[in-house]
């Protein structure tokens, strides 16, 4: 049998391949552009190339491989095999690709959700590998949710476990592109505090990204980091939205750890020191006290090395 699992981690901009070992580690990778309006053949076509690519490219054999792990964005069909909608990639619907890949590679292969992916490979060898329950926020152009509970990924009575970033945190906010109101992700996710500091620009707050024509929250990550106030402001906002979402996770879950990741997470303790305030003031103490709130260690590796994991979960091979 093979040493090598491809991991491929598909998104609305980049597919992302590694051949990744039984120890987690990557050792070969490959990216390529992913056309989000592209039909499914194409992009089933893409995946299938870039796994053949990157086989040859790691100078090993197709029979070193065992098998084959896809994290996809959107909702997975409940027997894991269809990738039944995915919001970044509005012409995929309903594509077997789990089938497609088998049948191509004739090696096992599996599909989950990418967050899922990622909160696996969180839990197989990053932050969460000596713990048994961690839960993982992905913060980056939405707000993804994956959930580990007694060694196992919790993926819910029909697979679309664990959609935290569309928990609502307030009755009456701002409509969210799920068509629900107030969710986690029109305050926490990147879009969502772009939103929010240009709000504030318009009620006249002073920021030296005043005349920008584009604001991305890369830029105001690194403006506060150079002490800009407004977008001091809005990361600590954002922190205080991510902390009432993470006190119901706590209350509802008490998970050993919360790992948090995506580009969002680039404040660092600018985020994350008035998450761990609302926490500290607003959750139950035997809820919080024992709960890790930490950033992610694979950070864009999460989802290549999490996809690989899952599939070797899956054939009992690790942990
Ligand atoms: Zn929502």
């Amino acid at each position: 049998m093979g040493n090598y699992v491809v991991g491929i981690d598909l998104g609305g901009t980049n597919l992302k391949a590694g051949v990744v070992d039984t120890d987690g580690k990557i050792i070969h990778r490959l990216s390529i552009k992913t056309n989000s309006n592209a039909d499914p053949q194409t992009i089933s076509n893409q995946i299938l190339e870039l796994v053949a690519e990157i086989i040859q490219g790691a100078h090993i054999e197709a029979s070193d491989i065992v098998g084959i792990g896809l994290g996809s964005p959107g909702l997975v069909d409940k027997k894991g095999e269809t990738i039944l909608f995915s919001p970044n990639l509005p012409r995929w619907r309903n594509i077997p690709i789990r089938r497609i890949m088998s049948e191509r590679f004739s090696k096992p292969c599996v599909l989950e959700n990418d967050a899922n992916a990622a909160a696996w490979g969180e839990k197989w060898v990053g932050a969460g590998r000596e713990v048994n329950s961690l839960v993982m926020l992905t913060l980056g152009t939405g707000v993804g949710g994956g959930i580990v509970l007694e060694n196992r990924l919790w993926r819910g009575a029909n697979n679309v476990a664990a959609e935290i970033g569309h928990m609502v945190i307030r009755m009456d906010g701002p409509l969210c592109n799920c068509g629900n109101r107030g969710c986690v992700e029109v305050y926490a996710s990147a879009t969502g505090m772009v939103r929010r500091f240009k709000e504030l620009l318009r009620s006249g707050a002073l920021s030296s990204l005043r005349d920008r024509d584009e604001i991305t929250a890369k830029m105001i990550n690194e403006a506060a980091i150079r002490g800009d106030k407004a977008s001091l402001d809005v990361i600590e906002e954002t922190g205080r939205y991510l902390g009432i979402a993470l006190i119901n996770v706590m209350h509802v879950l008490n998970p050993e750890m919360i790992v948090l990741a995506g580009g969002m997470i680039g404040s660092g303790e600018l985020l994350m020191n008035p998450i761990r305030q609302v926490t500290q003031q607003r959750a139950f103490e035997a809820s919080y006290k024992d709960t890790k709130i930490v950033f992610s260690q694979l950070g864009n590796d999460a989802g290549i090395i999490g996809a690989a994991g899952c599939l070797l979960k899956e054939l009992e091979i690790s942990v």
